[in-house]
């Protein structure tokens, strides 16, 4: 088969660990015989540089007008940057918020994947961790508390300000649609997450993923009110498949999620729309401290490629290669410097790919 990725390298070390993903993908294009077209679309403070904003029509066609989007990082240094002598609407995220909107992504998935060799770097006790755990968040990016009518004004002499939390059934079903269908794929069991005994937004949500949950009998629901989630996460975190939940419980569930995983090169994401399309990369920033050195870990957004795979193209058997090689090389004890631990060998971002390109041609 044939895709048509746009590739957003972005800043920082966004172009060094892109470069490596793609180096996965045609590997795999290569084994499994497909191909992966790219075309370069500039995002960030490189397209700032060039065009004076952050991301502009032609760049956001580019990217409709593909299969799918693979993005590495956008941003500068914020102390320390010519970036953000502007307004916020011009700064480098901004482009970020505009992708997102133009291209309709209003659904977020990200793994939280605890890996054997990485235990170390877990926070959690070991009676906690036990076996490891394995979930998705799946996190609404277009509605709610983020997204509703905000003010500050003077109400009879007093300032206040208003967030409006809303949400209606159709964007609740869409993003339940996604959760289950992702489940399906798992291991079927979805936790709604929502403040149900307070919120009429949360009253409503339950009700809608409960319709949608008939749709699909062989995948368990229950639910989770927000404060205890946050506990269960750090208590027993093994309990989990998909969480599904609206915006700002996302924002910081999924904060909280990869946290416990320890290792914050490792986490990929995805953000998709209605259909098929996508948009993937790794969960982290730019990281300008380390830019350009040859020392970033590849991996998160290497896994990120294994999300397109999966989610975009439904080649789950080649996502799950890449998976696979990944666990490989960890435990072969070759990692980047972030993951380093005792007894293993530090490679930098472009061995690190290589070495997980050639993982794939021995499994094959
Ligand atoms: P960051 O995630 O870039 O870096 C945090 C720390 O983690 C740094 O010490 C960094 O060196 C390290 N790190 C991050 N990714 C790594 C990797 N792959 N391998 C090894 N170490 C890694 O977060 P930050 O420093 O808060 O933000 C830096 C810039 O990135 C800012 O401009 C911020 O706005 C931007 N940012 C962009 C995105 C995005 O493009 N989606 C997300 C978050 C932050």
């Amino acid at each position: 088969m044939e895709y048509k990725i746009a590739v957003i390298s972005g800043d920082g070390i966004g172009p060094e660990i892109v470069r490596e993903a793609k180096k996965v993908l045609d590997k795999i294009g290569e084994l499994y015989g497909h191909t992966f077209h790219y075309t370069e679309v500039l995002m960030g403070g490189c397209s700032i540089d060039v065009h004076g904003v952050p991301l502009t029509e032609e760049a956001l066609q580019t990217a409709k007008e593909s299969d799918s989007v693979l993005l590495g990082a956008v941003g500068g240094n914020v102390g320390n940057s010519r970036w953000y002598d502007v307004a916020p609407n011009l700064r480098p995220e901004a482009g970020l918020l505009a992708i997102r909107k133009g291209l309709g992504l209003f659904a977020n998935i990200r793994p939280a994947y605890l890996y054997k060799e990485l235990a170390a770097a877990c926070p959690l006790k070991e009676e906690i961790i036990g076996d490891g755990f394995d979930m998705v968040i799946m996190r609404e990016l277009t509605g709610g508390l983020y997204f509703g009518e905000r003010y500050t004004k003077e109400i009879d002499g007093v300032m206040t300000a208003v967030d409006t939390l809303t949400y209606n059934e159709k964007e609740i079903r869409r993003i339940a649609v996604k959760a289950f269908d992702i489940a399906r794929k798992r291991k079927k069991r979805v936790i709604s997450v929502d403040k149900a005994n307070v919120l009429d937004s949360s009253r409503l949500w339950r009700k809608v993923v409960e319709e949608v949950a008939k749709n699909y009998p062989e995948v368990e629901l229950s639910h989770m009110l927000v404060d205890n989630c946050a506990m269960q996460l750090v208590m027993n975190p093994a309990q989990f498949d998909v969480v599904l939940t609206e915006n700002m419980f996302g924002d910081i569930l999924s904060d909280e999620a990869s946290m416990i995983t320890g290792s914050i090169g490792m986490l990929p994401s995805a953000s998709l729309n209605e259909g098929k399309f996508g948009l993937y990369e790794p969960s982290h920033g730019s990281a300008p401290d380390i830019a350009g050195k040859d020392i970033a870990n590849p991996i998160a957004t290497i896994l990120s490629a294994a999300m397109m795979l999966r989610y975009s193209f439904d080649l789950d058997e080649e996502a799950a290669a890449i998976e696979k090689a990944v666990e490989k090389v960890l435990s072969m004890g070759i990692r980047t410097v972030d993951i380093m631990a005792e007894g293993c060998r530090q490679v930098g971002t472009t061995e690190m790919g290589t070495a997980i390109c050639e993982i794939l041609v021995q499994n094959k």
